[in-house]
Order: C-alpha cells, then sequence, then structure tokens
C-alpha cells in the first residue's frame, strides 16, 4: 500500500449528511474508479444514507455496488448485446432508444425500467419528438420514470423544465436527472430524483488528502545517470521514488476543458498532462509540487526533491494532489 486516500470521516459524512438532508430524492452516483473511493466503499456508504437506489456506471459495476441494499440503477444505457440480468427485482435499467424498449417490452419479463431523454448532450436518450412512440411500449415494462443527462453549462434548468415537460405528457412519472442546482429542482418538475457524484463524494476537499509513500531515496551527483531513460542529472540533487504510478492513474489526466491559456496552464500544470522530465508531479515536497525526474512507472514515481528542501525519509508519507476521478488509491484510510 503506497498510495492511500485518507479521509476524516467525521467531517466527510458530516457533508454527506449535510446533501442528504438538502436533496429529498437524492440518488447517489457510484460509478468508474468510485471518485476515488472504489464503488464498493461507496456502496456501503450509501447503504447508510437513507437512500432506495443507487447508481452505478455499468452492468459490470454491479457487483460492486452489491453492498447497497436497496435498487440498483444502471446509468449506461441497455443494449440488447450486453447480455444483461431481466430477472433481478433490484435492477433498473436505463433505456434510451425506441427500439431497445420495444425488444425489452416483448420479453415479457417486464423488468423495471426507466426511459431516457435525449438532451442538448447528445450522449444517449430519445429524442423528445419520438415520445409519443413510448407511450404503448412503456406498458410491456415496469416502467418507474424518465431520465434525463444535463450538460454543466448552459440553461440546464429551463431545458430540463421543457423536456420533463414533453416527456409528462406521455406519462406522468418521476424525472431522474443530473446537474441541476439543488434549489431550483422545483422548478423542473413536481417529482425529481437527483442522481449527484462528485459534488456528493468530493464536495468537501478539506476532509480528502491523498498520502503518497516515500519509497526510496537517492542521492545522485551531476552528470550521474538515472532513470528507464539514463538521462545524466544536470546538478546535484536528491532523486525521490514515490508510491503511485499509472497504475494508479499518477500522470495521467482528463482531456481539459479550459478554455483560456491561464486555465490550460494549470491543468498541465496539475494534471500531469506532460508527465515529461519536466512536469511538475502531483506530489508535494517541502510545500511544493516536485518535478517529475522521467514520466511515471507502473507503480511508482521517481521525482526530485525540492532543492532546499529536507530530503524526506523512506517509509515517511508526502501528500499528493491528483484528480480524484483519476486516481485508483490502494487503500482508503479512515482517520
Ligand atoms: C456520472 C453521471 C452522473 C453523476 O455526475 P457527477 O457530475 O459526478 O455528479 C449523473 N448522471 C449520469 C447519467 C452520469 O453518467
Amino acid at each position: 500500500v503506497t498510495l492511500v486516500l485518507q479521509v476524516d470521516a467525521a467531517g466527510w459524512r458530516a457533508h454527506l449528511a449535510s446533501v442528504r438532508a438538502a436533496v429529498p430524492g437524492l440518488v447517489p452516483v457510484a460509478k468508474g474508479n468510485g471518485y476515488g473511493f472504489g464503488v464498493e466503499v461507496l456502496a456501503r456508504e450509501a447503504a447508510g444514507m437513507d437512500v432506495d437506489t443507487l447508481a452505478v456506471g455499468t452492468y459490470p459495476e454491479l457487483p460492486a455496488g452489491a453492498a447497497f441494499d436497496g435498487s440498483l440503477l444502471v446509468l449506461s444505457p441497455w443494449r440488447p448485446f450486453l447480455h444483461t440480468p431481466m430477472d433481478d427485482p433490484r435492477l433498473v435499467h436505463t433505456v434510451s432508444r425506441v427500439e431497445d424498449l420495444a425488444t425489452l417490452a416483448a420479453l415479457g419479463a417486464r423488468p423495471r425500467v426507466l426511459v431516457e431523454v435525449e438532451t442538448s448532450m447528445h450522449r444517449h436518450g430519445i429524442p423528445p419528438a419520438r415520445l409519443g412512440e413510448v407511450a404503448g411500449l412503456i406498458e410491456g415494462v415496469a416502467f418507474e420514470g424518465w431520465s434525463m443527462h444535463l450538460p454543466m453549462d448552459g440553461d440546464t434548468v429551463g431545458q430540463a423544465r421543457t423536456l420533463a415537460g414533453v416527456a409528462r405528457q406521455v406519462r406522468e412519472s418521476p424525472v431522474w436527472l443530473s446537474h441541476v442546482p439543488v434549489q431550483r429542482l422545483g422548478e423542473v418538475a413536481p417529482d425529481v430524483r437527483l442522481r449527484l457524484g462528485t459534488s456528493l463524494w468530493l464536495g468537501a476537499p478539506s476532509a480528502l488528502q491523498g498520502r503518497a509513500r516515500v519509497l526510496d531515496v537517492h542521492r545522485i551527483e551531476r552528470g550521474e545517470r538515472f532513470g528507464y531513460r539514463q538521462r545524466a542529472a544536470r546538478r546535484a540533487g536528491t532523486l525521490l521514488v514515490v508510491g503511485g504510478g499509472t497504475a494508479h492513474g499518477v500522470g495521467l489526466a482528463a482531456p481539459t476543458s479550459a478554455t483560456t491559456l491561464r486555465r490550460r496552464g494549470i491543468a498541465l500544470a496539475e494534471g500531469g498532462l506532460a508527465a515529461t522530465g519536466l512536469a511538475r508531479s502531483p506530489f508535494v515536497v517541502g510545500g511544493t509540487h516536485a518535478w517529475f525526474a522521467e514520466p511515471p512507472h507502473m507503480q511508482c514515481s521517481m521525482v526530485w526533491a525540492p532543492p532546499g528542501a529536507a530530503a524526506p525519509e523512506v517509509g515517511s508519507w508526502l501528500d499528493v494532489r491528483t484528480r480524484h476521478t483519476t486516481t485508483w488509491f490502494d487503500e482508503v484510510v479512515w482517520t
């Protein structure tokens, strides 16, 4: 265990409780890397939150959500080629094409479904103009509501209200959505279920701290070669080998959506997109981000201790600042 997510349990749970109290129809989302916690950890946490449904991202993620005892909603839409279970009463499918709804309705198993409406995201969903075709088909399934995945920018509330209006003409049913501010949910529809991932699990950043273990410390002389690339050190320094490599997502970053040069610069420096010999690492030594000595290895990284900073000891821990949605920590440590 060399890269851990340290969680101030009381602080984090206080935040979860405040979100829970503020959002009546809350649907926690636990998917992918589980926002740095892992889906299993979040499923166990959600089990204590008094919510009836947990959303996972994909069908393969369902086993990781098993610790949650209520309904499990799969956000990725059902497709005939996915060979998904049809007889699990806890499972709620998302259906985003008219033909898929027709297929499920014809099965006779009456699976529980949400029908997804296409938004200006244009990711998945039935176009609003075709929702009329849904009316007869939902008689063949256990229809539980409408689903929409909204963009983060633009007039999301207005769009949600308009689309919900069209859908509710077809069938009055709860509207499940994301990315609408809590205070404005009432403007969308009378019965809404808000899916939250990032702002729920990562909404109290001061309660979360990534920590990386110092695994080795080497004094390197000027001109001495080091690393896979056998580059020569341009000056004498202290090479630190720290836990956390590409297997943990270190040095990887989601492409930035930053549109200004300044924001791009920040993203580059912090995301490690350019994890070359000249990139700042996410590892903090003596108060500053240490520079990568070379691109991260599979399980560890080689960084230069900042000149003047006291070299940390083998076995000590460094703060590490990575994007939690792209980091696979070895373990969650509760403090
Ligand atoms: C990931 C996801 C969410 C949660 O998004 P956050 O931005 O993490 O809150 C909600 N709905 C759908 C369909 C998603 O895929």
